[in-house]
């Protein structure tokens, strides 16, 4: 066993950050534009122990705080530096669900990376935080396998609906306490959008395939292809037995640019062009099942990393002339600067300031040809110090294409939220969930992940679905047995006052810990009042 954190030896941290970088070995481009297969090639044991050894083992490791999962990264990494890689990655599972992708897809200099001292401090790269859970959890993965916790049904079956990061997470956390678990997905495979999404290339399918093994082990059941209002209804999982639901449904729904021409052949949504560049027809619903034919040339509208996975996409179908057009400038670019140098690398052309006007088609032949493009320029900072853009007088351009793809962020689904009953909403779709605990204005049905605030991360899902397991744990923990299951009329959030419509409510302002109201605090009205300035939201859409 190596040397526990608390009795380690004080280190050198002045030497330490004098301490090189580990180079990360990657495919070259001129390679990996011809595979699929994922870019880094990850860290042998010595580079990884000399890079964990860059870590200071600062006592308030700002990088855990950064962390949405808190993961303790210091106690990690003087483990994979202690030559305890596999006891390593047991501490990233501690906190977290899905160590081995989250190590892969974070963003992390906004994340851990972005407050490591050594960064901060040292000016220096920071600790590859990353890349080393990665190596750590890749490593136990081909060695001792993923560990399967011994599990004791002895709990209340529950059901989830969604088969992403929040929805793996909570049925992970659920079986631990005892639940039978079974998953609900739309698709022929779990994994959501960590395999309906996110290409192959940053994210190997087998790496989630080995999770869902794990998952399988533990006895959480799969179902495939149901979708939640056409074939799935919350009050009949209720009625069926599940004594609870989780609904993590992701916000996955595309959005149109509403611009002439949007409907032309040859014009895709961002996760249909992925779903169908990335996998084999045989793991996709058969309306899905057309082969992709791109063409030479494709242009791609977006600024989000949607649209980098989407650019590398068109690049490894074999597009010799790839555009990324983004209305902003590299400055305003929501997604990685990692990713952007990867799309630049294997060939792709980005056109900053390029607006989409309408695309273009060939005459007769009801086809996509081009793309028309405002040259735009930024206009001066508004009240919130964000500078907005203005087209160019005289500045349209066009550029050719066969393809064109639309990666303009996402929203939640309306017809799923609609489908259950009684949901108390936001903006329609976005389904209102108390923070810490995911419960919703339906006794028993709990939320989290993106469809509780819109398109967000892999490890927020992930914490989400941890924390709705946790509370949905420890109501059903505390409620008699009789109660567990029934098809009760829904409520308003936990108060019990049937009728009131949340989405009236405005947005509430981000405030301070939750809590739940208590009867004795008030009326109903503030109940709900009190309630609802204790909701903590946040919304963040990319890729405008
Ligand atoms: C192309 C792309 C790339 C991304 N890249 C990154 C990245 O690099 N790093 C990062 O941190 N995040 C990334 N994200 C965001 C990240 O994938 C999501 O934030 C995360 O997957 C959300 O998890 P979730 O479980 O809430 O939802 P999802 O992963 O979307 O899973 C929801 C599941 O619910 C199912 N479902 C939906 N509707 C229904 C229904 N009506 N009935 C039954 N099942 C339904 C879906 O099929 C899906 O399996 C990316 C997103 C996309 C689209
Ligand atoms: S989960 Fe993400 S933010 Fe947390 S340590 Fe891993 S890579 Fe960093």
């Amino acid at each position: 066993m190596p040397e526990s954190r608390t009795t380690m030896p004080t280190v050198d941290r002045k030497a330490r950050l004098r301490l090189p970088a580990e180079p990360a070995a990657k495919q070259p481009a001129a390679e990996r534009v011809r595979n699929w297969n994922e870019v880094f090639l990850g860290f042998d044991a010595e580079a990884a122990r000399r890079e964990a050894q860059r870590c200071l083992q600062c006592p308030a490791a700002p990088c855990t705080k950064a962390c949405p999962l808190g993961n303790d990264i210091a106690a990690a990494l003087w483990r994979i530096e202690h030559a305890d890689p596999v006891g390593a990655a047991d501490v990233f599972r501690e906190t977290s669900n899905l160590p081995e992708v989250c190590g892969r897809v974070c963003p992390q200099e906004k994340l851990c990376e972005g407050s490591c001292v050594v960064g901060l401090k040292g000016k220096a790269t920071p600790v590859q935080i990353g890349k080393l859970e990665q190596y750590c959890t890749d490593l136990q993965r081909a060695t001792t396998g993923i560990p399967v916790p011994e599990v004791a049904r002895t709990g209340a079956p529950v059901a989830v609906v969604g088969a992403g990061p929040a929805g793996l997470a909570a049925a992970e956390e659920l079986a631990k306490s005892g639940h039978p678990v079974t998953v609900y997905d739309r698709w022929p495979l779990p994994g959501g959008t960590l395999r309906y999404g996110i290409p192959s290339f940053k994210l190997s399918k087998a790496v989630l395939d080995a999770k869902i093994a794990q998952l399988r082990a533990m006895g959480v059941t799969f179902v495939p292809e149901r979708t939640l209002g056409r074939d799935l209804d919350v009050a009949a999982l209720r009625a069926d037995g599940f004594a609870a639901v989780f609904l993590g449904y992701g916000a996955s729904a595309g959005n149109r640019l509403e611009i002439e021409g949007q409907d032309l052949p040859g014009v895709l949504l961002a996760t249909d062009f992925l779903v169908r560049a990335n996998l084999p027809p045989t793991h996709l619903p058969n309306d899905r099942r057309r082969p992709l034919a791109v063409g030479e040339r494709v242009v791609v509208i977006g600024g989000g990393d949607t649209a980098a996975d989407c650019v590398r996409s068109a690049i490894r179908l074999g597009a010799r002339e790839v555009t990324w057009a983004y209305r902003r400038t590299e400055a305003e670019m929501p997604g990685r600067a990692e990713e952007r140098q990867y799309a630049r690398d294997e060939g792709v052309r980005i056109e900053f300031l390029a607006a989409p006007l309408r695309v273009l088609g060939v005459h007769g032949a009801g086809r996509v040809a081009g793309v028309e493009l405002a040259r735009m320029e930024l206009s001066e900072p508004d009240a919130s110090g964000r500078r907005g853009v203005r087209p160019v007088a005289g500045g349209e351009f066009t550029v050719a294409a066969d393809t064109v793809v639309v990666a303009t962020g996402y929203h939640v689904d309306e017809a799923a939220t609609a489908a259950v009953r009684g949901l108390a909403t936001r903006t329609g779709a976005i389904v209102m969930a108390e923070t810490e605990t995911g419960r919703t204005s339906i006794p028993g049905v709990y939320a989290g992940g993106d469809a509780t605030t819109g398109p967000r991360l892999v490890a927020t899902a992930v914490a989400a679905g941890r924390r709705a397991a946790r509370a949905i744990h420890e109501d059903l923990a505390a409620a008699p047995r009789s109660e567990h299951s029934g098809s009760e009329a829904p409520r308003a959030m936990h108060g019990g006052h049937a009728g009131v419509h949340w989405s009236a409510h405005p947005l509430p302002p981000p405030v301070g810990a939750l809590r739940r109201p208590r009867p004795e605090e008030g009326g109903v009205g503030a109940l709900l009042d009190q309630w609802i300035d204790d909701l903590r939201f946040s919304n963040t859409q990319e890729g405008d």
